[in-house]
């Protein structure tokens, strides 16, 4: 992309509204724009880190068994009646009425809709375990949006739901969902810790918050140090693994780690003291085993081996990629802008041309351009007419993790500089070392 071309509205001045440093720095970098209190549009460099997230939540999903569809985002309220959850689910639902006066809504969860699905097709064990995942966008009217798209009222979301004939079955699909949050948060350059949370009135361990630790997260936690070091499992993990698969969860709760809402004051006592983090988090994913909520209810019912009929057990699985987003951001940035992870960057290469219209400084950049783009990397190219010190700000604001910087002084020694964005390391390198370390590297 020639910056020249590309839409990036970038911000000289510091947003006021913005209260935490993700929001300034989404704004400031031209990622999004407010359309009205807690809803966003997503501009080009925005959407581009979203479908990035987006990838790789889908990738892991997949990974682990995961079937992807795409549900509305209207709803009918007789849907949420069966459930009895159109009543309870109070003022967060934003309630329409189509021309016919039917009432409708604009979903914030899916659990109904999945149910009616399910129950429209599946009779029998032998189509289970079934696990199917939509990413949609969301509406909760948030008494208190903020914070940008930490905290908004349209938000994307990532939800999967699971079915098993039993609760055992149930279990082992919420072990897969387990697992696949830790490969997912971890790929995009982030330590999240499972935490116990409220599983409600169905009772059981089987809730867990995945929260990120930030000063500006809005929730207060308790957790043991050493989570932080703990292994992500590997790509080739075998997801029918039972026994493998409930080890690794077994291992990643094994420690204290809780939200204040669950906090247990005496079980932290027992963490060592230098063991000991309280802090506050992010949650960016959250995963729920449920049994028969609403398949109950609903008439979700399923033949057993035995012959007997039985409501499915059920568990759904959330992830925000919106939310995520900003919490990148917050685990990663500095004074100059945003340091995006590799795998979530809009760009993985600027080049910046220090001398638009010298003749030599083109030419190199163009060909750096064109080597890069056609190995595949996602190459924003600066050329446009204006101070290498503005370049410089720019690509450091919107967080490019490579740049490499292309002027005349460095041509006429037939070099140019290769900056990390992370570090801020640079070295001096010919144009054909540079064209071959940024295509090889992935
Ligand atoms: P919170 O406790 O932060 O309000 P929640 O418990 O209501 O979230 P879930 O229903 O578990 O959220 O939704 C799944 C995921 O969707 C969350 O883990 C979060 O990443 C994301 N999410 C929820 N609400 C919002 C929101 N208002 N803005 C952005 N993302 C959200
Ligand atoms: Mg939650």
């Amino acid at each position: 992309m020639r910056l020249s071309r590309y839409f990036l509205p970038i911000l000289r001045e510091t947003p006021k509204e913005a209260e935490i440093v993700s929001h300034r720095l989404m704004l400031r970098a031209g990622m999004i724009r407010q359309e009205a209190a807690g809803i966003y549009a997503w501009l080009p460099l925005g959407l581009r880190v979203l479908n990035k997230v987006n990838a790789i939540v889908r990738e892991e999903q997949n990974r682990s068994g995961a079937i992807e569809l795409l549900m509305p985002t209207i709803q009918s309220a007789d849907l949420w009646r069966e459930s009895g959850r159109y009543d309870a689910y109070g003022k967060e639902m934003l309630r329409i009425q189509d021309r016919h006066e039917r009432e409708m809504l604009f979903g914030p969860t899916n659990e109904e809709m999945i149910t009616e699905i399910f129950r429209g097709y599946v009779r029998s064990y032998k189509d289970l375990p079934l696990n199917l995942y939509h990413i949609q966008w969301k509406f909760r009217d948030e008494v208190r949006p903020r914070f940008g798209v930490m905290r908004s009222r349209e938000f994307l979301m990532k939800d999967a739901y699971s079915f098993d004939l039993d609760q055992a079955g149930a279990v082992h699909s919420y072990n897969k969902m387990f697992v696949a949050y830790l490969r997912t948060f971890a790929r995009m350059g982030l330590k999240a810790i499972p935490m116990r949370a409220d599983t409600g009135p169905i009772g059981g361990n089987l809730s867990h918050e995945f929260i990120i630790l930030a000063s500006t997260g809005e929730s207060e936690v308790f957790c043991h140090a050493d989570y932080l070091d703990f292994d992500i499992p590997p790509a080739d993990t075998d997801f029918d693994d039972i026994p493998a698969l409930q080890s690794t969860v077994d291992r990643w709760t094994s420690l204290y780690a809780a939200t204040s809402e669950m906090h247990d004051a005496a079980a932290y006592e027992a963490v060592p003291a230098d063991k000991k983090m309280s802090a506050r988090g992010i949650e960016v994913g959250h995963i729920f085993y449920f049994g028969t909520k609403y398949s109950e209810p609903m008439g979700a019912r399923v033949m057993g081996p035995d012959g007997q009929e039985r409501p499915v057990h059920m568990g759904s699985y959330g992830i925000g990629p919106s939310r995520l987003i900003a919490a990148i951001i917050e685990a990663s940035h500095d004074e100059n802008g945003i340091i995006w992870p590799e795998a979530v960057a809009p760009f993985d290469v600027a080049i910046l041309n220090l001398k638009a219209g010298d003749a030599g400084t083109d030419a190199a950049c163009q060909k750096l351009y064109q080597e890069l783009s056609a190995a595949g990397r996602d190459v924003l190219y600066d050329d446009r007419d204006e101070r290498p010190g503005a370049k410089f700000a720019t690509a450091d604001l919107i967080g490019v993790p490579w740049q490499v910087l292309i002027g005349p002084k460095g041509l006429a020694e037939g070099k140019v500089e290769l900056k990390r964005r992370a570090t801020g390391e640079r070295e001096m390198l010919s144009l054909e070392d540079v064209a071959a370390r940024l295509s090889g590297h992935k």
